[in-house]
């Protein structure tokens, strides 16, 4: 176990045996026009075994040497972002008698290095660790914890703290069963990072996520690489709000199996496993989006609904200054709505409420959609026994327009009953009674209401569509 010192009996070794001695050693190798290049994978998004360079420059050295004698190989080259390294492994490289150079790049494109031969960083250090007789074992961490050489044989499970909904290491989700007989060994990971997903984390979410960090470093040269990823992308994004027909999924699959052969390099052949892990392992979660319109862990903003419990709701109105939407209304006397068109599902006022009387659910649900009276409201806090429950649109205020009366204008006095238009003017009438004057319009704006005006004023009913319709009535006299 010493991937993580620094190998300098490797180097010293590395330095005095010849060809022959390094055969016996480590076997033979098919010989090389170009260079031994190392670099971490590229889909290794984690960048976790670049810490190699900085714990273990002897021994990457020792065992890119000992390549380069094996393979006639011109020299070494490594193919890393990692920083401050440099000085120990070029001085590493001298003492074996190394041709090194360090190439500043994140990714290794097997275009330029066709003639090489390719290892990764552990690879390197474990050669230098058979070198010496030791069996080198496989480098893993959990979560952002440090990286541990373990033994092969280590199972997964014994890594991970349960409970759990799935564990995710390059790109790829496996879920609980499929993990538990699982060695680090038949798990191959190459980043050796294992990241753990719960019941609140969404893999749908999660799986769009590692796309996208996936198409920032796609190069692009490959076809199925580049736009399996873009459609891969998109089917995710609709997956999460709620627009993909669930015959895509289908689609996806054949994407993804066309990705796992039609690439050129580690990023490619990975590129599709977010996508395709779910499919195989996850089928209940896809459906969930896909069919029911649901996201379970809650997380998808498409499928989540917050609304208040008037059971539980005591007018505190702690919510409704910190909604940045002004998605809350609160009138005094009833508990507090959310108008759920204006939220922006930020769960801001989850947390402001002590009473826990907010709610957030996921897929169809029946939510109250009236606020109700508080039933402890205090005298001076209740509305008027006569004013209604404000509707939800009343309440929100934002799309609901009403016409306040200019200031200044006279209220509709009750208005005599007109004769009809077509009629022909009848004589002098007895005095009708008056219609039953309309609701108040609530503007505090408006003046009290005026005596009748010398026009007869519209009907109740005329007013609410006055504008399109006229009707002309010959003014009435009343005589008492
Ligand atoms: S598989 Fe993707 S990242 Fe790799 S060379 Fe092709 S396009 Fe570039
Ligand atoms: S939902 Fe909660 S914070 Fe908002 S008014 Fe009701 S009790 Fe107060
Ligand atoms: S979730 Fe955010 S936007 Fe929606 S009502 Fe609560 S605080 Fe306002």
């Amino acid at each position: 176990m010493s991937l993580l010192n620094n190998n300098t009996k490797a180097l010293e070794l590395v330095s005095k045996l010849s060809r022959e001695e390094l055969a016996v050693r480590l076997g033979n190798r098919e010989a090389v026009s170009g260079f031994v290049t190392a670099s971490i994978r590229n889909t290794d998004t984690e960048r976790r075994k670049e810490q190699l360079l900085h714990l273990n420059p002897a021994g990457i050295v020792a065992g890119l040497k000992a390549l380069t004698v094996l393979t006639g190989a011109q020299g070494a080259v490594i193919v890393t972002l990692a920083e401050g390294a440099e000085d120990a492994l070029l001085k590493a490289a001298d003492e074996a008698g190394l041709t090194l150079c360090i190439e500043k790049k994140a990714d290794l494109v097997k275009f330029d290095h066709r003639d090489d031969l390719l290892v990764t960083l552990d690879e390197a250090a474990a050669l230098a660790a058979a070198l010496c007789g030791e069996t080198a074992g496989i480098l893993a961490a959990v979560e952002d914890g440090d990286l541990e050489e373990l033994p092969p044989e280590t199972r997964v499970s014994e890594l991970l703290k349960p409970p759990f909904k799935a564990v995710m290491t390059d790109h790829r989700f496996y879920a609980p069963a499929e993990i538990e007989s699982m060695t680090l060994k038949d798990l191959g990971s190459m980043s050796g990072v294992l990241r753990i997903l719960t019941e609140a984390d969404c893999l749908v979410d999660r799986a769009k996520k590692e796309m996208q960090v996936l198409r920032e470093k796609c190069c692009g040269r490959c076809t199925f690489c580049r736009e399996g990823l873009f459609q891969l992308s998109a089917i995710a994004e609709d997956l999460s709000t709620g627009r993909l027909k669930p015959q895509a999924l289908d689609l996806a699959k054949e994407i993804t199996d066309a990705m796992r052969i039609a690439t050129n390099c580690s990023l490619g052949e990975t590129a599709g496993c977010p996508m395709a892990s779910l499919l195989e392992a996850f089928p209940q979660e896809l459906e969930a989006h896909a069919r029911r319109k649901e996201c379970p862990a809650g997380v998808c903003a498409a499928f989540v609904t917050f609304y208040v419990d008037p059971a539980k709701c005591v007018g505190s109105r702690d919510c409704v200054g910190v909604c940045p939407a002004h998605a809350i209304a609160y009138r005094p006397g009833y508990t507090a709505v959310i108008e759920s068109f204006d939220c922006t599902k930020c769960g801001a006022c989850l947390t402001a409420c002590t009473q826990n009387a907010i709610v957030k659910v996921s897929g169809r649900a029946k939510i109250p959609d009236k606020p109700a009276r508080l039933k402890n409201a205090p005298a001076e806090e209740a509305a008027p026994a006569e004013e209604a429950a404000p509707s939800r649109r009343e309440g929100a205020g934002k799309r609901r327009r009403s016409f306040a009366r200019p200031a200044g204008t006279a209220a509709p006095a009750p208005a005599p009953a007109a004769p009809a238009v077509s009629a022909p003017a009848p004589a002098p009438a007895p005095a009708p009674a008056p219609a039953p004057a309309p609701a108040p319009i609530p503007t505090p704006a408006a003046p009290p209401a005026a005596p009748a005006p010398a026009a007869p004023a519209p009907s109740a009913s005329r007013e609410s569509t006055g504008k399109r319709r006229r009707v002309y009535a010959k003014p009435v006299k009343t005589e008492r």
